[in-house]
């Protein structure tokens, strides 16, 4: 097994028990980081288990929920207890829902707004205390969206959560630089995972009579370089800003999307 470039560093991922987050979580520990995989889901303590068993250095799963304060401090508690400082956070973990105004609740609107926003408010305060404490610099990299750059139809809630990341991001790599912890967002555009085949089933019943697959497949004929963005395309991007060379980005938002949004 290579020891590869991110031997000796930590990268705490959320959202990390399935898709994108488990994509991302695997490359930075492919490249010999330590990992800690963060999900409400507890199918992340057998996700981290399997990538452990591949991977150079420890990669550990933990459950929590990213809206739960007590949860997100006992999360970082861990990482710092068990290697003594943590270099990356990838806000990753993000939820989605589709209605139409008159049948998006108050309930659906908070929960968007509490995982998506508060969420990454919350582990980037986590985070930043203990990189601050050791002085070493970090990276927090926040997962935005194409709805960061344009509020698509029938998604307000989601739109709003997304626009946000992008406002918290900048406020905090003011905030941090002094402390070389540079912050910023990514915006994926299609990437297939279940959420994509909830927005194919939801978009599709209310824009039309799409078959599965069907819209997404329109969607992404849109597309520039005409395919949807695979895990390692997200994956890749977040391995560049984490790494030294990219020491002097920070407070910018970056699509990953084949060029689905240009601005
Ligand atoms: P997904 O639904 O496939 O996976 C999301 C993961 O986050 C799941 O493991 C889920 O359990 C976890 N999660 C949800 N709520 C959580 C919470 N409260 N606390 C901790 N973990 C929680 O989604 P995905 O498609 O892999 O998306 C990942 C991120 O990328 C999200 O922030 C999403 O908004 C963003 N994004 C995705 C796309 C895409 O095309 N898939 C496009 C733009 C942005």
């Amino acid at each position: 097994m290579n020891a590869g470039r991110y031997a000796g560093r930590t990268v705490a991922v959320t959202g990390a028990a399935r898709g994108i987050g488990r994509g991302i979580a695997t490359r930075f520990a492919d490249e010999g980081a330590a990992v800690l995989m963060i999900d409400a889901d507890p199918a992340v303590e057998d996700a981290a288990t399997q990538l452990d068993a591949t991977s150079p250095a420890t990669v550990l799963g933990v459950q929590a929920d990213v809206t739960d304060e007590t949860a997100v401090t006992a999360a970082f508690a861990l990482a710092e207890r068990t290697w003594n400082r943590l270099d990356v956070l990838v806000n990753n973990a993000g939820v989605i829902t589709i209605s139409r105004l008159e049948d998006l609740t108050l309930a659906d609107w908070q929960k968007v707004l509490a995982v998506n926003t508060t969420g990454t408010f919350l582990c980037a305060r986590a985070a930043a205390a203990i990189m601050r404490r050791h002085g070493h610099g970090g990276r927090i990299l926040n997962a935005a969206s194409g709805q960061a750059r344009q509020g698509f139809v029938y998604t307000p809630h989601y739109a709003a959560s997304k626009f946000g990341v992008v406002g918290l991001t900048q406020s905090l790599a003011k905030e941090l630089a002094p402390d070389r912890i540079t912050v910023n967002a990514y915006c994926p555009g299609i990437v297939g995972s279940d959420m994509w085949d909830y927005n194919d089933r939801e978009w599709g019943r209310l824009l039309g009579d799409y078959q599965p697959g069907e819209l997404m497949a329109e969607w992404v004929a849109g597309i520039p370089l005409g395919r949807a963005g695979t895990h390692d395309d997200i994956a890749h991007l977040l391995l560049f800003l984490a790494s030294p060379e990219a020491g002097y980005i920070t407070g910018q938002t970056i699509n990953v999307d084949g060029g689905m949004f240009m601005n």
